[in-house]
């Protein structure tokens, strides 16, 4: 599993930061959870502390763990013994599912980094990637259930974007605090005016609102992270997964053609994509485009 000239601390250390990864990811997912559930309701997500939504109990620390409580209570609250929806499980386990995937970007000790997964230049892209997908969760689980993304979310997406860019230059492969910006800016820009000219043209052909604005500030806030190359690939990657679950849905006939099917999901799984393996799916898609024996 490790290289060959690897020492034990090596491994000891690269063992701890996975384990510290999944861990992490399994903690912000159970906060993700509470923010899932309160921000939509307007209600605080520091105070009060976790409590039954059913019978209203606040939920000791020791019964609060990630993951560990869900399954050794089996879904359910300790008190009223009503079952707890399979989302707080599902988000947990995702999250830190995703966030492990980060940590093995980083190519640390020149470790080959698994899975195709495109190395990471700076061990900060690393947290500064947890950060956005936490935000992509959050955006994805209260569009699921409200139709809405939060402004949290996406305008607070875009202005964290730019200020990390700006201190983070090398999240676009750029130099200098104001390069890193611009490009961020470029992203943000690229992403809200597309999708904006796309709502617009939507509502002129259906004569009714076939996109939500908060997708279009969603799509900015992944530019404003990502830039605008990730901003056509996630456009052109959500349609096609929105359009084959959209036809699937109403072949079945779960859905009517007139139904609204959230969109921030799909934008947000493209972005997931783009960040684990994009630029290696474009490179293999030019190269189908390419005749053979060139
Ligand atoms: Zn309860």
């Amino acid at each position: 599993m490790f290289p060959q000239h690897w020492d034990v601390a090596q491994q000891q250390i690269y063992l701890f930061f996975t384990l510290i990864s999944v861990t992490w990811g399994a903690c912000i997912g159970s906060f993700l959870n509470v923010c899932i559930y309160r921000i939509p309701r307007e209600l605080s997500v520091v105070a009060p502390r976790s409590f039954c939504p059913i019978c209203e109990k606040p939920i000791p620390w020791y019964l609060n763990m990630p993951l560990l409580s869900y399954i050794l209570l089996r879904g359910r609250c300790h008190y009223c013994r009503q079952p707890f929806t399979a989302r707080y499980l599902l988000v947990e386990a995702l999250t830190a599912l995703l966030f492990l995937l980060i940590w093995l970007q980083y190519p640390l000790f020149g470790i080959q980094v698994p899975l195709g997964l495109i190395p990471l230049s700076s061990p900060w892209l690393v947290p500064v990637y947890w950060v956005f997908i936490a935000g992509l969760i959050l955006g994805t689980f209260v569009d699921f259930e409200h139709l809405i993304i939060p402004d949290r979310v996406t305008l607070g997406g875009i202005i964290a974007g730019w200020i990390l860019s700006a201190l983070l230059p090398v999240m676009h492969g750029a130099e200098g605090a104001w390069a890193g910006f611009q490009a961020s800016v470029l992203g943000s820009g690229t992403g809200w005016f597309m999708l904006w000219g796309v709502a617009i043209i939507g509502r002129w052909i259906f004569k009714k609102e076939a996109m939500g604005f908060g997708d279009v500030k969603l799509l900015g806030a992944i530019g404003a992270f990502l830039g605008w190359q990730a901003v056509i690939f996630s456009i052109v990657i959500s349609s096609f997964a929105g359009s084959i679950v959209g036809i699937s849905l109403i072949a079945l006939r779960k859905r009517g053609l007139q139904s609204r099917i959230p969109y921030g999901p799909y934008l947000a799984l493209a972005a997931l994509i783009w960040i684990y393996w994009g630029p290696r799916i474009i490179d293999w898609y030019l190269n189908l485009l390419r005749p053979a024996g060139i």
